[in-house]
């Protein structure tokens, strides 16, 4: 049987997860749009598509309305590390729930499916472990990471009003931490930070005793799990945690860096960030019965991918 061409938009397209987003939507045959205002996402993410007859970026901030015609909506717009989504938290704030009320407006007026990329953040620090969906979380309100852990609950919000109230057929996927090749070196995330100070021969930061613990998915893992939570029936709405379950310390994870890159850095202890999260775990049942799905990629092995991007980067840089 013949693919149905769908028309597709994905906010924040040229970001990291989105840019991989993309390549898979055009990979099957569907056109799309990306719309990126370029805040932590680069052009150097989607350059090797712009030939591609199926395919247009459009520069765009999420916050102002925006008409197009499309079938499918990814929702990605939003600075996603702490070092960015706090650099203008207001923003931050503005970008998910403005951002969110025109992609749903846009997704009424036309009748498109759409998809909300959450975030396990919405769980803050949590105090049930491993986290389920129907844990409602440890969010401080006031704190430094509130404008991305509030912005992206009250995004949720209003994807299951929009859904209640205007019959909107949504799809909202909590993200747990993901990495992979065109993550942003100068993001401050973990697996970024820890990969260019060991190629970089530099000290590693460890924030806190580095005994607090994280959840790691390989990129190409988690944009599969995108396609499945998009094609799954209508009534299935979410949220479905997406991420992989192995548990790392982040002093394991310093130390398989290391070992991987064979670097001569030390390991150095840093003041703990206000209100980071001491442990983090998916519990992904849901996501294994609705969407037969669960990751592939070994830790190591998605590191070892990592690893040679990051050090192409530095080698042409
Ligand atoms: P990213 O920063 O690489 O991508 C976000 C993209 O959104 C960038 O291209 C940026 O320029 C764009 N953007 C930001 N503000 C915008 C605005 N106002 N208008 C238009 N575009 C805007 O981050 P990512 O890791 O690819 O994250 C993508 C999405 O997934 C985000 O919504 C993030 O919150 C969510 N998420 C990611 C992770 C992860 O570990 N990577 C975990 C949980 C949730
Ligand atoms: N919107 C948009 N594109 C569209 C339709 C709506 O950007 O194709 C924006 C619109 O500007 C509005 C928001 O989405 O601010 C929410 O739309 P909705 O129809 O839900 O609300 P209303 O327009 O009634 O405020
Ligand atoms: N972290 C660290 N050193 C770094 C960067 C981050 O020890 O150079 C810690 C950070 O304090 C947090 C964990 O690693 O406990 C994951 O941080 P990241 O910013 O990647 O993601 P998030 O906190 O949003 O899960």
């Amino acid at each position: 049987m013949q693919y149905a061409r769908k028309r597709v938009l994905v906010s924040g397209g040229a970001g990291f997860l989105g840019s991989h987003l993309i390549d898979r939507l055009l990979e099957r045959g569907d056109e799309v749009i990306c719309l990126d205002n370029l805040f932590t996402g680069d052009k150097r993410n989607i350059e090797h598509l712009f030939g591609n007859p199926r395919f247009e970026f459009i520069r765009h901030d999420v916050c102002f309305p925006i008409y197009l015609e499309v079938d499918e909506i990814y929702n990605l717009a939003c600075p996603a590390s702490p070092i960015h989504y706090q650099h203008d938290p207001v923003q931050t704030t503005k970008t998910s729930v403005h951002g969110a009320i025109n992609m749903l407006g846009l997704a009424k007026r036309i009748g498109a499916k759409i998809f909300q990329a959450s975030t396990s953040e919405v769980y803050g620090d949590p105090n049930v472990h491993p986290q389920k969906e129907e844990y409602w979380g440890n969010v401080n309100p006031i704190g430094i990471r509130s404008c991305y852990d509030e912005g992206k609950r009250c995004a949720e919000t209003l994807f299951f009003d929009y859904h209640r109230q205007h019959g909107l057929e949504i799809k909202v996927a909590r993200i747990f931490n993901t990495y992979g090749p065109r993550m942003n070196p100068e993001d401050g995330r973990v697996v970024s930070n820890f990969i260019m100070q060991a190629l970089k021969g530099e000290d590693i930061t460890l924030y806190g005793d580095g005994l607090q613990t994280r959840s790691f998915c390989y990129r190409d893992d988690l944009v599969e799990a995108f396609l499945r939570i998009m094609d799954t029936p209508k009534e299935v709405s979410g949220p479905i945690n997406i991420g992989n379950p192995g548990e790392f310390t982040i002093k394991q994870l310093a130390e398989l860096v290391v070992k991987l890159t064979n670097s001569s850095s030390k390991l150095i202890y840093l003041p703990l960030p206000q209100d980071d999260p001491m442990q983090r775990q998916p519990d992904i049942s849901k996501a294994k019965s609705l969407l037969d799905w669960e990751p592939k990629v070994k830790l190591e092995d998605g590191l070892i991918s990592t690893i040679s991007y990051f050090d192409e980067l530095l080698k042409s840089s």
